[in-house]
């Protein structure tokens, strides 16, 4: 579904990312993982269109993403959920999940209201509350909820354990099992490699803007140098 192959893209002078390929297939959920500065966001704004890489090959089911504006990227279906959630404060909840529909355009909803209560019930309790007021883990609930009422045929989250409590970790993980065990495709971005490799089949490990490692994720989790530098 998402082919990437030697992707570079950096800053002024500064080089994020230094030849990256991976590809996603369709119904898969995939973890990138990587310390600090690794280049996983700078990763994941260039498929989304966010940042404009210098040179490389990005392809979603055939077509060429590279140099699109992120617009025109989200309304193909690859929906971003951002670090650090992003929600607008003094928006209630339904509207804040009401604003992800805008990446539909001409596109069928596969997610209305009704089924982002269903995976978070406490959104569904608070649908009226300004979004400012939930909790880290209800915000970060609230911006996976927004990305969803977009129609994602590819979803990308960035750091979505980021600051958040082990329960409340486990409560966001196992929502991203039942949709994509329901079929939707997820590219995962995660310093907390521990839980990545439990959730997900698949993952790579990029350091210094380069995949160093990849495989099946139960068999990175037993790699020595996985063990000293992330787990
Ligand atoms: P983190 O987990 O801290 O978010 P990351 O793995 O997502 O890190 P990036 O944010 O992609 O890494 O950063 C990769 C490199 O690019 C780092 O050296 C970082 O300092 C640099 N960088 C990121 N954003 C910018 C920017 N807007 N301007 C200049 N340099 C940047």
């Amino acid at each position: 579904m998402l082919h990437i192959v030697d992707l570079h893209a950096g800053y002024g002078g500064i080089k994020a990312l230094n030849g990256v390929s991976l590809s996603v297939g369709k119904g898969e959920m995939v973890a990138l993982v990587g310390s600090n500065g690794a280049g996983k966001s700078t990763l994941l704004n260039s498929i989304s269109g966010i940042v404009r890489p210098s040179s490389g090959v990005i392809m979603f089911e055939g077509n060429e993403l590279g140099g699109r504006p992120a617009w025109s990227i989200a309304r193909e279906g690859l929906i971003q959920v951002p670090e650090g959630r992003q929600v607008v404060p003094d928006m209630s909840v339904r509207d804040n999940l009401l604003s992800g529909t805008s990446a539909l355009q001409r596109r069928a909803p596969t997610f209305v209201l009704r089924d982002v209560f269903d995976l978070f019930p406490i959104l569904g309790e608070r649908e009226d509350q300004m979004s400012g007021s939930l909790s880290g883990g209800q915000q970060q609930m609230l911006a996976i909820g927004r990305a969803l009422m977009g129609a994602p045929r590819l979803l990308l989250l960035d750091e979505p354990s980021l600051g958040l409590a082990p329960i409340i970790i486990n409560q966001v993980f196992a929502a991203l099992k039942q949709v994509n065990e329901a079929g939707l495709t997820i590219l995962l971005i995660e310093q907390n490699a521990r839980k990545a490799f439990e959730l997900t089949d698949r993952a790579y490990v990029l350091d210094q803007g380069a995949i160093v490692l990849e495989g099946a994720s139960s068999e990175l989790a037993k790699e020595a140098s996985i063990v000293a530098h992330y787990l």
